[in-house]
């Protein structure tokens, strides 16, 4: 019998606001321990939560973008459960009724395109960190209070490939909207993966595990991977499948049973005292809607009709808005989008790729990559020459002329210099030469390589073809 897969992501995203979601702590990010906290964060008696209006503008945001309805009544609710990392002794969520729900993602795995459910978009709380030592545990609290949106999909997903291509959409769309910094390592995107097996064709749910500490795309497909073969070789050897939830080990490859639901949580929820109701007003949806940036998938259906660009192309240049509106700054200034493109994806990529810097931080701007195209243009210097002085230009930020100046890679198109040249290497290779003349054309190329290495590179190739071509003839 074969087996399929059914998936279905959890997913919690930490805001990029300025403040936690019920107090005015920094959210930033690697600060001394319990630097950020308040009586409100580390739960102090009597303290009363206020509600952060960007954490909902954020979540109404998220949820347009995700394709969901946006709820105009919602409400907070206590999650209890105790760990010294939760001082207050409950987390702050929501739960009967979340503040986004039925939406959708689309995505595309081998030319496929499918629909995956959204279920649901809440906002809570994050809770501290606890560190665990040799002799000692130690609490930090920074953390507490930072507000996360919790993402649950419908069990819609069929492959590890498709649960990767999910994550890596619904992280574009979230950086698109500059609500979440989409950083899976320093846990600002964080993926529970819910996974059962059912006999391929059958359209009922087999019994599901769920994986927790999965942080980064590879291990998404990675543990996926290993928890279906899992599960497939229970059932072959006739056990059952038991609901548990099970941690992914990166170091051995392997998932291993964490609790299983008899010891999974009664989290009692009941409705958050301290909170009233959040009521959202239509107008504030309408707003909000109105404000959206253009989304991945449009942008690069754009691109296509608009640049008419390649889909591999545009697919490279839109998973990013900022490599995206770069890309488009230079096409304003008159480059021709393809190549703008070609540039874009080689030399500009690998050296982002190398130094794992955002485009914007590099000293590159668009206006210096299209003089470098202006450059070539005019004749000036030649595109290898450009290849060579681009990654100076990138690491520096200085002008193109200014580098080609300063080491003489000026194109010689003098042609009664090149000629001089050609000369000199035709008498210098006269069995070649006379090769030629016999039929052997390919040796133009041997010639020609002749007068780059005399000239460093800097011999126009299109005058030296002609020239070679007229003196062989
Ligand atoms: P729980 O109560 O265990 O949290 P939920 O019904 O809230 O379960 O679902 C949590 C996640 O698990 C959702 O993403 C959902 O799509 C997915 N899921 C639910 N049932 C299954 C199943 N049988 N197989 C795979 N995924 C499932
Ligand atoms: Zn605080
Ligand atoms: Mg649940």
């Amino acid at each position: 019998m074969n087996y399929e897969a059914v998936i279905g992501l959890e997913i919690h995203a930490q805001l990029l606001t300025e403040t936690k979601i019920f107090c005015g702590c920094s959210t930033r990010f690697g600060s001394e321990p319990n630097t950020q906290t308040c009586p409100v964060c580390i739960g102090m008696p009597g303290v009363l939560p206020v509600l952060n209006r960007r954490v909902v503008e954020f979540a109404i945001k998220t949820g347009l973008a995700m394709n969901c309805r946006i709820s105009s009544y919602s409400r907070f609710a206590r999650k209890n459960y105790f760990y010294p990392d939760l001082p207050k002794g409950y987390q702050i969520s929501q739960y009967e009724l979340p503040i986004c729900e039925k939406g959708y993602i689309d995505i595309t795995v081998d030319g496929t395109t499918r629909r995956v459910g959204i279920t649901r978009i809440h906002m809570e709380e994050d809770a501290g960190k606890n560190i665990h030592e040799k002799d000692c545990s130690l609490v930090d609290l920074n953390r507490a209070g930072v507000p996360l949106l919790e993402i649950v999909t419908e069990p819609d997903i069929r492959s590890p490939q498709e649960a990767s291509a999910f994550m890596k959409k619904l992280r574009a769309i979230l950086r698109y909207l500059r609500v979440c910094d989409g950083n899976m390592e320093q846990g600002s995107l964080r993926c529970d993966a819910n996974v059962s097996i059912r006999p391929e064709g059958s359209d009922e749910l087999g019994t599901k595990t769920e994986i927790k500490n999965i942080n980064s795309f590879r291990f998404v497909e990675k543990a996926l991977d290993y928890e279906i073969k899992r599960q497939i070789r229970v059932i072959r050897d006739g056990g059952e499948i038991v609901q548990e939830t099970r941690l992914w080990n990166s170091e051995t490859g392997k998932t291993e049973s964490m609790r299983s639901k008899e010891e999974a949580h009664d989290y009692r929820y009941f409705p958050e005292p301290d909170l009233v109701p959040l009521e959202i007003k239509r107008e504030m949806v309408e707003e909000i809607k109105a404000a959206l940036p253009e989304l991945p998938d449009e942008k690069k259906a754009r691109f296509v009709r608009d640049y008419k660009l390649p889909e591999y192309d545009a697919e490279i240049l839109t998973e990013e808005r900022s490599i995206a509106e770069w890309f488009e700054e230079a096409v304003r200034l008159g480059a021709r989008p393809k190549e703008v493109s070609n540039w874009m994806l080689t030399e500009i990529m690998r050296y982002l790729n190398e130094t794992g810097k955002e485009i914007e931080e590099i000293d590159l701007r668009p206006p210096q990559l299209v003089e470098l195209l202006e450059l070539i243009k005019g004749g000036t210097i030649s595109r290898n020459i450009a290849k060579t002085i681009l990654p100076e230009m990138i690491s520096t930020g200085r002008p193109a002329e200014e580098i080609v100046r300063e080491k003489g890679l000026v194109q010689i198109s003098d042609t009664s210099e090149l000629e001089a040249l050609v000369d000199e290497i035709l008498s210098k290779n006269q069995k070649e030469a006379q090769r030629y003349r016999e039929g052997e054309t390919k040796l133009l190329g041997f010639f020609v390589g002749q007068v780059m290495k005399a000239t460093k590179g800097k011999a126009n190739p299109k005058i030296v073809n002609e020239i070679l071509r007229k003196k062989l003839s």
